[in-house]
């Protein structure tokens, strides 16, 4: 439900996404690798309309994210319009930005009642179901400080996971925990990836992307440099600068 056409994004002179194409399908689980600076939580960005392209254009769930299509003009949107196509897509940052002064529960319901018109006593009962997925089931009432970083950022994917979106990205979820909290928020993508979610995973988790995706894209200064399986850009990188960056983690 993804496909982006000669993407570019440039912030002054400084091009950080220099003619990028990408397509993913429904149900696939892509990780995106690279070093830092390339260029991947622009990307990222980008599918949301976070960011607003330079060039290019972005298509999610068939719609140009950010734009209205009248006859063979785009209009940007922004308001209820583009919040209303952003909810094809959930994210999870680094930072899991919960709000600091609601509890779980209410961290969750916020998108579905404001954005998607959902009332109340529906929102909560499905946050309580996103809760038990996440492993939080007796945590609702929890505020962000009572929990740990792990717990956090759990409840952060079942937030983004609220609005029933299409496509769901992560931007290296994991990178600012600690390492004991780091699998149990693995776990928890990897049953995600199961249900059949479309997933675009920005991590440095080289095995997470060996063993739950299915395809991995390595960028490096705003380009995609090498994709494929797995097992070709991991194990057997053709380009030197996917052997140097893997190097790293061997
Ligand atoms: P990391 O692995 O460190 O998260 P990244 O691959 O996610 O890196 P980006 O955050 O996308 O990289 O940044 C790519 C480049 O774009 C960097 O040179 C960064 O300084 C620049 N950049 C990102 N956001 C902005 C912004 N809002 N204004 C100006 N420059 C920016
Ligand atoms: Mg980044």
């Amino acid at each position: 439900p993804v496909e982006i056409s000669n993407l570019v994004k440039a912030f002054g002179e400084n091009v950080v996404l220099n003619d990028i194409s990408l397509n993913v399908p429904s149900g696939e689980v892509l990780a995106i690798i690279g070093p830092s600076g390339s260029g991947k939580s622009t990307l990222l960005r980008c599918i949301n309309h976070l960011e607003k392209p330079t060039g290019g254009t972005i298509k999610v769930c068939g719609e140009y994210i950010g734009y209205r299509r009248k006859g063979n003009v785009l209009r940007g949107i922004g308001g209820k319009d583009l919040a209303r196509q952003r909810a094809h897509t959930g994210m999870v940052f680094q930072h899991f930005n919960l709000y600091a002064h609601k509890t779980a529960l209410e961290n969750i319901i916020e998108s579905p009642i404001h954005v998607k018109g959902v009332d109340v006593e529906t929102a909560k009962a499905r946050a309580r179901v996103l809760l038990g997925r996440v492993g939080l089931a007796e945590r609702a009432d929890a505020y962000p400080a009572q929990l740990s970083g792990g717990q956090q950022q759990r409840v952060a994917i079942a937030r983004a996971l609220a609005t029933d979106p299409d496509v769901m990205l992560f931007d290296e979820p994991t990178s600012a925990l600690d390492p004991e909290l780091v699998g149990e928020v693995l776990t928890v993508m990897r049953e995600i990836a199961e249900s059949g979610m479309t997933m675009i995973v920005v991590t440095h988790e080289i095995q997470f992307a060996h063993d739950v995706c299915d395809r991995v894209v390595f960028m490096a200064d705003g380009g995609l440099v090498e994709e494929g399986t797995p097992r070709d850009v991991l194990d057997n990188p053709q380009a030197e600068r996917t052997r140097l960056f893997l190097g790293r983690f061997n």
